[in-house]
């Protein structure tokens, strides 16, 4: 496998970081996860756009332009040979001292892998996934925003083990104020009285790339979008319920926290938003 690092394609085994890389030792970078369908970059200058605006709110000045990384990831995919795939491009704030303060981590880590996609197994699909609503609550927005996409899951992480150790296989996660989140990896949508819900971005999400895409397709699933705040109560007693994510794409929730969503299948709205969503991608393709 070839990874872009810092400017040259290397062997994975050459492509390593510093162990006083401030990514690693304090989750101190930012990146982006991207798919890439039939050998395209899928929504590629939206992710960079939101991989360069992350930056900004950390201050971490990205050592090329917009139009080299995205060069560098067509490079990556091509010397990896990658038609349909997943790329991780981050940036970490460099090695430097022991400290937090960046002040002495002269130059930031830039790297790219592109590999297979591992998705949730299709049965998951098929049948749509059980959640839970995880205690760890999201990262306030003036902590570090939720919309910044660090290399600091750790967050996310907490209430993830708190879905392993309920059996399910993802979690999602409330604000402060109570109200619904997103997933630990995904956003969240729910269909209550023909209305297709998400929460805004004020709720302490990430602005998810796959979930424009499904309100952007909302008006061919003939249903109305909406960005609304959500209790549990709301999730408890939707008619459908779906998590999108780039890695997930769209995949319905039939259970949270024991109780059944709709008639326990995969709704008919998830299902036309799910077939829209891959029309969009064979279209970009
Ligand atoms: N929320 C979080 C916390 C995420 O990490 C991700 C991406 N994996 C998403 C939402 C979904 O965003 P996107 O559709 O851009 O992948």
């Amino acid at each position: 496998m070839m990874i872009w690092m810092n400017g040259k394609l290397v062997d994975a085994q050459a492509a390593t970081v510093s162990v006083f890389d401030h990514g690693l030792l304090y989750g101190d970078g930012v990146f982006e996860g991207i798919r890439v369908y039939s050998g395209r970059i899928f929504k590629s200058r939206e992710h960079v756009t939101r991989l360069f605006d992350s930056a900004r709110v950390i201050r971490l000045t990205i050592p090329y332009t917009p139009e080299q990384i995205t060069e560098a990831m067509e490079q990556t995919i091509a010397a990896n040979a990658i038609d349909d795939g997943y790329i991780r491009l981050v940036v970490t704030r460099g090695a430097g001292t022991l400290g937090i303060s960046p002040a002495k981590c002269s130059h930031p880590a830039t790297f790219i892998i592109a590999d297979q996609i591992a998705l949730y197994p299709p049965e998951l699909y098929a049948n749509g996934m059980h959640v839970i609503i995880a205690s760890t609550m999201r990262c306030h927005p003036n902590t570090l925003s939720p919309r910044v996409k660090s290399l600091n899951y750790l967050n996310n992480i907490m209430a993830k083990l708190e879905a392993i150790d309920a059996g399910a296989p993802e979690a999602i996660m409330l604000n402060t104020e109570g109200m619904v989140s997103e997933a630990t990896g995904d956003n969240i949508f729910i269909v209550r009285h023909g209305r297709l819900i998400t929460p805004p971005v004020s709720a302490g999400v990430l602005e998810g790339i796959t979930r424009q895409c499904v309100i952007d397709l909302a008006g061919e699933a003939r249903v109305e979008p909406v960005e609304q705040n959500l209790t549990r109560y709301d999730l408890y007693t939707a008619d459908e319920c779906f998590l999108t994510g780039t890695a997930a794409e769209v995949i319905a929730v039939t259970r949270i926290d024991g109780r059944q969503i709709g008639d326990g299948k995969p709704g008919p709205i998830t299902q036309r938003l799910t077939a829209a969503f891959h029309e969009l991608v064979r279209r970009e393709a």
